[in-house]
């Protein structure tokens, strides 16, 4: 598992830094947003440091798909019975602030209809 020594989530998931931990697999650690945006707000990362989606690839994708496995079962465990959004910021134009691939699940209220 490749990890980066000067990450902030890849010390969350180390458990070097606290979190609010949701859900963990071999794959997958969750956690809440330390500034939430929405009543729920969850962060879903791989364990293995990814950078954004632009370092998606072949190698790794499979972290991703772990991911989107566990999702449904956040929002489950989570009560989101009326939906939710998923957001992945990647890079300046979309305010990316940590550069550890990272899924916000934001719900638990009627969101904006727009996205930017
Ligand atoms: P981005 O702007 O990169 O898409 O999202 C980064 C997110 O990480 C932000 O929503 C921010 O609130 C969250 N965040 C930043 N530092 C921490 C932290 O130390 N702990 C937690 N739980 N969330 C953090
Ligand atoms: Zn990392």
């Amino acid at each position: 598992m490749k990890i980066s020594e000067n990450c902030l989530f890849c010390a969350i998931i180390a458990g070097k830094i606290p979190s609010t931990k949701i859900y963990e697999d071999e794959y997958v650690f969750a956690f809440r947003d330390i500034n939430p945006q929405a009543p729920t707000h969850i962060l879903a990362v791989p364990k293995e440091h990814i950078a954004s989606m632009n370092e998606v690839n072949a190698e790794n994708s499979a972290f991703v798909a772990k991911i989107f496995e566990a999702i449904p079962k956040i929002a489950a465990q989570e009560g989101l019975k009326n939906g939710y959004r998923v957001i992945s910021n990647c890079g300046p134009d979309a305010c990316q602030t940590v550069h550890h691939l990272h899924f916000h699940i934001l719900g638990g209220t009627q969101l904006a209809d727009r996205m930017a």
